[in-house]
């Protein structure tokens, strides 16, 4: 196989001369000089594909978007070019830029960028030595669709209710889990806890990584607001409030019924047994303080966004938040470690109802823990809403978050600059959570390098990676499907949030 290529690619290298390259320095366009390919053998498509080294965005790339393909390659040749899929046509060639060693691998990296084809259209990359990409595309709305199906994840995994063809598709299916569940702790109690999102493939409703996921979607909604529209195709679009929002709203309905309503405790989640014969049942899981102290932060955070399209229900969800809070105060224990959470919740309790007790807290916690060292996805959402609130704040704890926040950008960026693929993090959820934090500078300070690395790490995601698969949608010729049903980020509770969060950035500055 391995001699095949090679000759293939010797033979291609041949024909490249068949599309001229530019005199000039760098990447020149081709449209001037041009020539058809036809004349010559079509060997571009006996150039096996199975394992490319030519790695792009299967999906593909904005049209006037910055657009680079990756290139790995004992040897690397000098020129690259773009052919349109459906004519064979080459509309561009260009010169690669060495990246250098990548990774160990006894290979080198190269860029190409082909920024200047704009055509929309299907095209793949070829280059001498090395074989030719998967097909991707050039287009105006190629995330939009991405972006949507993303949000509607949350749709497709919801509890105890029909979801018809007509919104759901092939993930249409009849109310579930619709019966009482009983209490881990009393099983002679039973309770309806009915609704909200399954958050894995058994059905489980856990509070805290809902708490988490629903947070992280309210901020994105906060920031980049104008990309969620009214017509993402569920039930209740087109009703004058964000889809987004409704489908929060949706669990935050289920949020409510987890609140114990005599003590304000909130119980932790509800899990699924097998009872045998194929039936199954639910236990609702025992009450916790840290589980309190999420309800009442994304409770509060969502009372105060929510505000503006129902007044009465928002006010309702600030009360649970409240009696949460209180009671998580009530029972804590004075030698407790600092919860990011109970700070999380202080934040979003003080914005929206001006709390002082929480302004103590925050101001306590901000002051003598290091939050900066301590930093996870719950204290970054804390800080970014005391930075955001509209309340007295102190001066010196709002910078001392700005310059937390500034550091981490500086520190994510350099890693992205150094990594072959322009990357930053060793897996997908900390390269997500990493971009959690340029996503937020960027909506602070409007920095073109942090957009740019932010959709590094889309391309990243839909196949510009070492091993050329689309990890988000099984859209493209190479996705996740061929080597783990579960790889897809869409279909990770918690990554999808954060997929949600970042796209949420990508499509707001291509609207704008
Ligand atoms: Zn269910």
């Amino acid at each position: 196989m391995r001699r095949i290529k090679k000759t293939a690619a010797f033979l291609l290298s041949l024909c490249l001369m068949g599309c001229a390259v530019g005199q000039g320095e760098g990447v020149q366009s081709s449209e001037n000089t041009f020539t058809s390919m036809e004349a010559e053998p079509d060997l571009a498509y006996e150039v096996p594909v199975d394992s490319p080294n030519i790695f792009v965005n299967q999906l593909g790339y904005i049209t006037d978007s910055t657009k680079v393909a990756v290139f790995y390659a004992q040897e690397l040749p000098g020129t690259f070019r773009v052919i349109q899929k459906d004519t064979g046509e080459c509309v561009f060639t260009g010169y690669l830029e060495e990246k250098g060693d990548a990774g160990g691998a006894q290979e080198c990296a190269g860029y190409g960028d082909f920024s200047e084809v704009q055509a929309p259209g299907v095209y793949y990359i070829e280059a001498p030595m090395i074989g030719r990409s998967y097909s991707f595309r050039i287009g105006d709305d190629l995330y939009d669709q991405v972006f949507m199906e993303a949000c509607k994840q949350y749709y497709y995994n919801r509890c105890g209710m029909t979801l018809s063809s007509e919104y759901a598709g092939e993930m249409a299916h009849n109310a579930c889990h619709t019966g009482k569940a009983l209490l881990r702790e009393d099983s002679s109690v039973s309770i309806d806890v009915s609704g909200g999102w399954h958050q894995d493939e058994r059905g489980s409703k856990m509070v805290e990584p809902a708490a988490k996921s629903i947070a992280m979607m309210l901020l994105a909604y906060e920031l980049y607001g104008d990309s969620f529209t009214d017509y993402m195709g569920i039930p209740e679009s087109e009703n004058g409030i964000p889809d987004l929002l409704d489908e929060i709203r949706y669990e935050v309905e289920w949020l409510l019924k987890m609140q114990d309503p005599a003590t304000g405790a909130v119980y932790s989640g509800v899990t699924i047994y097998e009872q045998g014969a194929g039936r199954s049942g639910a236990y609702v899981e025992p009450a916790d303080l840290e589980t309190a102290r999420a309800f009442a932060m994304v409770l509060a955070k969502f009372s105060y966004l929510y505000q503006h399209y129902d007044t009465a229900y928002a006010t309702e969800c600030l009360k649970a938040a409240d009696r949460a809070w209180k009671y998580a105060r009530l029972n804590e224990n004075k030698d407790e470690k600092a919860s990011g959470w109970k700070f999380a919740a202080a934040a979003e309790l003080y914005r929206a109802s001006g709390l002082q007790s929480c302004h103590w807290y925050i101001t306590d916690y901000l002051t003598e823990e290091k939050f900066e060292e301590n930093m996870d996805e719950v204290i970054f959402l804390g800080c970014v809403t005391y930075i955001s609130t509209k309340q007295p704040v102190k001066l010196v704890l709002c910078e001392n978050i700005s310059k937390a926040l500034m550091d981490k950008g500086e520190e994510i960026s350099e890693q992205a600059r150094n990594s072959a693929f322009m990357t930053a993090g060793n897996t997908q959820q900390e390269m997500l959570l990493n971009m959690m934090y340029l996503t937020m500078i960027d909506h602070m300070i409007s920095n073109h390098e942090y957009e740019n690395m932010i959709e590094n790490h889309l391309h990243y995601f839909m196949g510009r990676n070492e091993k050329a698969v689309c990890y988000i949608d099984d859209v493209g010729e190479n996705n996740y499907k061929s080597i783990d049903e579960s790889a897809g980020i869409m279909k990770q509770f918690d990554a999808d949030s954060r997929l949600i969060f970042m796209l949420s950035e990508i499509v707001g500055n291509y609207r704008d």
